[in-house]
C-alpha cells in the first residue's frame, strides 16, 4: 500500500494553500528543484557540449519515455519525449492517417480539448483532398465509426467534466470499423491506470506538466504501437528523428522505431525536472492512487452537494466513469473560483461555467477535501464571490 504521507513529503506545498489544480499544473517536486540545479551547474556549467554524451542528454527522451511507459502500459522502447502535446497530437494524427489510406475522416468528440481539434483541422487543411474532422457527442463516438473514418482521436478523460472513455472498448470498436486510434492521455497519465498495450491502442500522446509534475512547459510524450513503429512516417521529419543525425545526409531517412518521433534538440532542463519528478512513482502504486482518488472525489462531491445547493455536478456520478477531477457548474463559476483562490483554495475555471477541482492523492488528503468543502460552502452561503474584482477575467483562467 502506498504511503501517501511519504509521497506528500516529496513536494513543495506552500503553507496555507489547498492545491486542487494538480490536474493543470502539478506542484514542484523537491527532487526536481535539486536535480535541475545540479544539471545546470554540473552538466551544462562544467561539461558544456560534452554533456550530450557524458551526461546522457541525447538518450534522455527515450530513457524518460520508458519510465512513463511503465505508468501507461507501454513496453520499453515504445514511448519518446519531446516538444509540446499539441505537436505530438499532430505527429500521431498525421502518421495514423497515412497508415490508413483511402479514408478521409478524423473522428473525435465535442468534449475533446480544443488544441487537439484545432490541430486536426490544421492537418486536414494541409492534406486537402477532402480530409475532414468530424466531432460528435462523447456518447456517440462508437455509432459514428463509419467506413470513412481513418482515425478515431479521443482524449480519455474530458478536461471539463472528467468523463472517462472506455479505452479498450472504443479501441476495439474502432479497429472493427477499420479505423486507427490516437489516444490523448493528458488527464490520465499519473492519474489512473492506463494499459495501452492491453487496449491495443495504435498511437497515444500526453503531457507531463499535469499529473506527472514536470513543471510549466515540460515535454510531452508519444507512444507508437510496436506494429506501427517502423511503418509510421514522421510528418515532422526533423534531424533527431533521422536514422543517422550526425551523418548529416542531404535527405531524410526515418530512425528506427520510436526514435523517429523525435524532432529537434530535446529540452534537457525540463527533462531533468521530469526525470526527478518521476521518482515518486518508485514509492507510489498507480492503483493505490486511483483508489484514493475515488475516495477523495466521492467525499468532495457529497460534501459540496450537501453544503452548496446552487452548484450542479458536471462530472459523471459513477466514480468508474470519471477521471481524477470533479467539476461543478454555476453561471458565476469564474467569480466563485476567484473568491476560492483568494481564500487559498486553488482550482480553476473552464468556460462557460465550469469550476474544476483536481484530486491528486500524491499530495492531497481527506483533510484538504473537508477544508475545501468548508471554504466553498462559506463562499456560497455568504455570496462572497459577488464582487467586481472577482469578475475581472485574467488571461489564464
Ligand atoms: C492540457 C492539454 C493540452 C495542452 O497542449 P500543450 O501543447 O501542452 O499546450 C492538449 N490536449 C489536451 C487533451 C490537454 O488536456
Amino acid at each position: 500500500m502506498t504511503d501517501f504521507a511519504a509521497t506528500r513529503a516529496r513536494f513543495h506545498l506552500p503553507e496555507g494553500l489547498i492545491y486542487l489544480d494538480g490536474n493543470s499544473l502539478g506542484p514542484l517536486p523537491l527532487a526536481a528543484a535539486d536535480r535541475v540545479a545540479a544539471t545546470i551547474r554540473d552538466e551544462w556549467g562544467d561539461m558544456l557540449i560534452r554533456g550530450w554524451n557524458a551526461a546522457g542528454w541525447m538518450d534522455m527522451p527515450a530513457r524518460v519515455g520508458d519510465r512513463i511507459g511503465r505508468l501507461i502500459g507501454a513496453a520499453p522502447g515504445t514511448v519518446v519525449m519531446g516538444d509540446t502535446l499539441s505537436i505530438k497530437v499532430y505527429q500521431a494524427l498525421a502518421a495514423a492517417v497515412e497508415l490508413n489510406p483511402g479514408r478521409r475522416v478524423i473522428l473525435s468528440d465535442s468534449g475533446n480539448f480544443p488544441s487537439d481539434l484545432y490541430i486536426a483541422e490544421g492537418l486536414c487543411r494541409t492534406l486537402g483532398q477532402g480530409f475532414r474532422l468530424v466531432t460528435v457527442a462523447p456518447g456517440e463516438v462508437e455509432a459514428a465509426l463509419s467506413p470513412e473514418v481513418a482515425v478515431m482521436m479521443l482524449t480519455e478523460v474530458d478536461y471539463r467534466t472528467g468523463r472517462l472513455h472506455d479505452m479498450a472498448g472504443l479501441t476495439a470498436a474502432a479497429h472493427a470499423a477499420g479505423a486507427l486510434t490516437v489516444w490523448d492521455l493528458a488527464h490520465s497519465a499519473g492519474a489512473l491506470p492506463v494499459d495501452l498495450a492491453g487496449a491495443g491502442a495504435d498511437f497515444a500522446v500526453g503531457c507531463t506538466y499535469k499529473y506527472l509534475n514536470s513543471g510549466p512547459g515540460g515535454p510531452a510524450f508519444i507512444y507508437v504501437a510496436p506494429r506501427w513503429a517502423d511503418r509510421a512516417r514522421p510528418a515532422l521529419s526533423g534531424w533527431l528523428g533521422h536514422d543517422a543525425p550526425f551523418a548529416f545526409e542531404p535527405s531524410y531517412r526515418p530512425g528506427r522505431g520510436i526514435e523517429r518521433m523525435r524532432v529537434g534538440t530535446p529540452p534537457i532542463l525540463q527533462l531533468a525536472a521530469l526525470e526527478a519528478a518521476l521518482d515518486v512513482w518508485d514509492i507510489a502504486d498507480i492503483r493505490d492512487v486511483r483508489a484514493r482518488s475515488i475516495e477523495l472525489t466521492e467525499a468532495f462531491i457529497s460534501g459540496v452537494e450537501a453544503a452548496c445547493p446552487g452548484l450542479v455536478l458536471a462530472s459523471p456520478r459513477a466514480p468508474a466513469a470519471r477521471g481524477s477531477q470533479v467539476s461543478f457548474r454555476h453561471p458565476e463559476g469564474y467569480a466563485i473560483m476567484q473568491a476560492l483562490i483568494a481564500r487559498g483554495v486553488i482550482g480553476d475555471f473552464r468556460a462557460p461555467d465550469i469550476l474544476r477541482f483536481g484530486f491528486t492523492p500524491l499530495f492531497i488528503g481527506m483533510q484538504e477535501v473537508r477544508d475545501a468543502v468548508e471554504v466553498l460552502a462559506e463562499v456560497m452561503a455568504t455570496a462572497a464571490w459577488d464582487r467586481p474584482a472577482y469578475r475581472a477575467r485574467a488571461r489564464v483562467t
